[in-house]
């Protein structure tokens, strides 16, 4: 390994355990105790967040609306505990212990005795008010309440519940029952003990939590929105989704942006876009994301159909010649100059000055508390590699003056209102200074 690389890899551990370290917050703010949990919602994120909690020995109550959702929720985690078993990661009677734990109904009534309540219904803002009423008319006075939506507004949730003090977004990532990183959604009404309980039961259950303040998508999915908006600009101008991806893997990612929806599912990026744009908040240039709309309407949802950037022979993506003409008619639609060649290091810079733009952003509008915090969900959870320290570390090795004038030749090339630079960006390249050292002297 690399000095630079060892260097990184501290950054991401410290910045760990700095990321548990919140303001208004210490050692004697009392905690909520926590010994059951109910779940609503048995999908794909309800059952693995059940898990989460059955394998530390908690358990849970799981209520979908109907019976259907119940048995495939539950099916689907007793299969994912059967492969573990298969793969001698835990006896037969761990499964049954585990599985033992977890008490499935269709009736809010069950959830009555529950320390924690997360919604895991679908991502529709109605809805999820709606249920969050519902659960706050059966909680117990003193239950948290929870919501893992990826990008809704806690706020609105919390006021729908009744009981703002008491609500949280607690936003797990898929497969929940593996993936470390919780991001923590912290209310403007959130009272102390809701956040301090939370963040203990998060190193319960083996989760790294990061706290967030209430916006669009959060940590991660907003900075994951500018990273896949530049994706899908370069493929109207003539980038294909292997190249794309062949750029960002080469610096150490898990995977490239498109296989990464891929797996995600374009249905799911594609109907948050929706909802987005419908709330009158997302970027007015018609050419917006269209690719994952024009893909979600032709039923290329990715890997559980079979196709969406790539098609998929098993698991593996292959190129497919029958996007190339689905793309370029939409960049024809849309007026977009195809390009003959679009070097690797164009894409690497778009896509992750972007990224790097909108964290300085965010942690000007105060939703993250610290440019760490921001490293540590992507490292733990968008696979940015360690050995780079995540986007923000990753920033200051590349030099923000560097980045900057980058910005500001892509304001001039492609959009003005795309790449609006961030102040604190600025800042700190025209100071000659970290980013850390900025926020320092700005508070
Ligand atoms: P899903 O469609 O797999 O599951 C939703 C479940 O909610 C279904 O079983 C459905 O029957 C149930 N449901 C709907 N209305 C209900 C009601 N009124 N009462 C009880 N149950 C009800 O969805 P999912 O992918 O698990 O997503 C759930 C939430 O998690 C969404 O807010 C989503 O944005 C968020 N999320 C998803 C992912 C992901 O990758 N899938 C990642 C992070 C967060």
């Amino acid at each position: 390994m690399t000095d630079q690389a060892a260097a990184a890899r501290t950054h991401v551990r410290d910045a760990e355990m700095e990321a548990l370290r919140i303001p208004g917050l210490d050692g004697a703010t009392p905690l909520r105790a926590i010994e059951k949990v109910g779940i609503v919602g048995a999908g794909t994120m309800g059952g693995g967040i059940a898990m989460s909690f059955a394998n530390a020995g908690i358990p849970v109550a799981i209520v979908d609306m109907s019976q259907d959702g119940l048995d495939r929720g539950l099916l689907l985690v007793r299969k994912n505990y059967d492969a573990s078993a298969a793969k001698g990661r835990m006896s037969a009677s761990d499964v049954e212990a585990r599985m033992g734990l977890l008490h499935a109904s269709l009736d809010y009534g069950d959830l009555a005795e529950c320390d924690l309540i997360i919604e895991a219904v679908f991502e529709d803002l109605a809805l999820k008010r709606q249920v969050c009423a519902e659960i706050a008319a059966v909680a117990k006075t003193g239950a948290v309440i929870a919501t893992n939506t990826s990008t809704l507004d806690v706020d609105s949730l919390a006021r729908a519940s009744g009981r703002p003090e008491d609500f949280i977004g607690l936003h797990f990532f898929s497969p929940a029952n593996i993936m470390r990183l919780l991001e923590v959604v912290r209310g403007r009404c959130t009272a102390p003990d809701v956040l301090a309980t939370v963040l203990a039961l998060a190193s319960r259950i083996g989760k790294t939590p990061v706290v967030s303040g209430v916006c669009y998508g959060f940590i991660g999915n907003r900075m994951s929105e500018v990273y896949m908006r530049e994706t899908e600009y370069l493929l109207l101008e003539g980038a294909t989704p292997k190249q794309i991806d062949t750029a960002i893997e080469a610096l150490g990612f898990a995977m490239g942006p498109c296989r990464m929806l891929d797996m995600a599912g374009i249905d799911v990026g594609a109907k948050t876009v929706i909802e987005w744009k419908k709330s009158g908040r997302a970027p007015t240039n018609p050419s917006y994301r269209v690719v994952v709309d024009e893909l979600f309407r032709r039923g290329r949802h990715g890997q559980k159909t079979g196709v969406g950037y790539y098609r998929y022979e098993e698991r593996t993506a292959v190129p497919d010649p029958d996007l190339d003409p689905i793309i370029e008619g939409l960049a024809n639609a849309h007026g977009v100059i195809r390009r003959e060649a679009i070097p690797d290091d164009e894409i690497v810079s778009r896509l992750l000055y972007a990224m790097v733009n909108e964290g300085c952003r965010i942690l000007e509008d105060g939703i993250a508390y610290r440019p760490g915090d921001i490293d540590v969900v992507w490292t733990a959870g968008y696979g940015f590699p360690k050995d780079l320290g995540g986007p923000m570390f990753w920033a200051e090795q590349v030099g923000l003056a560097k980045i900057v004038e980058a910005i500001l030749d892509f304001q001039v090339r492609f959009s003005a209102e795309d790449w609006v630079l961030g102040s604190l960006l600025s800042k700190g390249a025209k100071e000659g200074r970290g980013l850390d050292e900025v926020l320092a002297g700005a508070a």
